[in-house]
């Protein structure tokens, strides 16, 4: 059975614990497959690694990976903001490409910070959510271009804060019209596209990105999609595995990404274990 989850967040950015407490906890639930992604520097993210973070994360999780060969398979990756790409691909295993801040009025916001700040950016466009969405998914699209992408993170973030519909609706169709066109984009350059329960283990979402109707259409598109949990706290590392693996059998899937040595390669959802393998 394959066990995965390849967005980790370590002391090196946001997350709350070392990378080897990370892998402890990952070995003791079952994870077959680790790949950690420490927010890459980014001049305008506090969250971010610094350069010297960087260098001390790349040689801890080469260390891990070693320290827990035969156990469990460590992979070094990277979540890169679309502000600050990587200079290189070449230290990394995979990297995640994600957008968290939006241009707005001559300000630079964060997208995932509170539902205040969602607010404030949907003021910024003039009370108009939908012109908010339309930016968003543009940019995002930009990053089928982007050939050190290999998955694309929590794609639709700008709805953290929105599960309740307050800043807009996840069936108008012009909203659901920008997300699909986003969606073609990334699917037709073979982008990786994450099912991320990130936001449910912090109480902002009861379900992981993307919202159903997307997941649904990136099925009918034949996207490729892998379970990550961009986990910021090893108690939550296989937060909603059960659920979403559920959902997305739901949504018509019969694969899942998987990385190994070789690369990512497509394997059977019935291979994933929801529950922990190790009770
Ligand atoms: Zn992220
Ligand atoms: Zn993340």
């Amino acid at each position: 059975m394959i066990r995965q989850n390849l967005h980790t967040h370590s002391i090196y950015c946001d997350g709350k614990d070392t990378i080897d407490e990370m892998v402890r906890e990952a070995i003791g639930k079952g994870f077959t497959v680790l790949g950690f992604s420490g927010h890459g520097p980014c001049a305008v993210d506090e969250c971010a690694m610094s350069e010297e973070g960087l260098a001390s994360y790349i040689r801890d999780v080469r260390e891990a990976r070693e320290k827990y060969r035969g156990q469990i398979r460590i992979f070094l990756g990277i979540e890169e903001d679309m502000m600050q790409r990587v200079p290189s691909r070449a230290p990394y295993d995979f990297v995640i490409g994600s957008k968290h801040f939006i241009t707005v009025g001559g300000q630079v916001k964060s997208i995932d910070y509170s539902a205040d700040e969602s607010r404030k950016i949907v003021e910024l466009y003039g009370g108009d959510f939908l012109a908010f969405a339309r930016d968003y998914y543009e940019d995002v699209a930009k990053m089928a271009d982007f050939p050190e992408v290999d998955i694309i993170g929590h794609l639709d973030l700008l709805m953290k804060f929105n599960e309740d519909g307050s800043f807009g609706s996840f069936t108008n169709p012009d909203y659901i019209s920008c997300a699909e066109k986003c969606i073609d984009a990334l699917v037709g350059a073979g982008k990786i596209l994450e099912v991320n329960t990130g936001a449910v283990a912090r109480g902002y979402r009861k379900d992981p990105y993307p919202e159903r109707h997307l997941l649904s259409y990136i099925r009918k598109k034949g996207g490729k999609i892998l379970l990550n949990s961009d986990c910021h706290d090893r108690k939550m590392l296989d937060c909603c595995y059960r659920e979403s693996l559920e959902m997305i059998r739901k949504s018509g899937f019969d694969s899942m990404m998987v990385l190994t040595k070789d690369g990512f390669r497509e394997a059977p959802l019935d291979e994933f274990a929801g529950k922990a393998l190790v009770p």
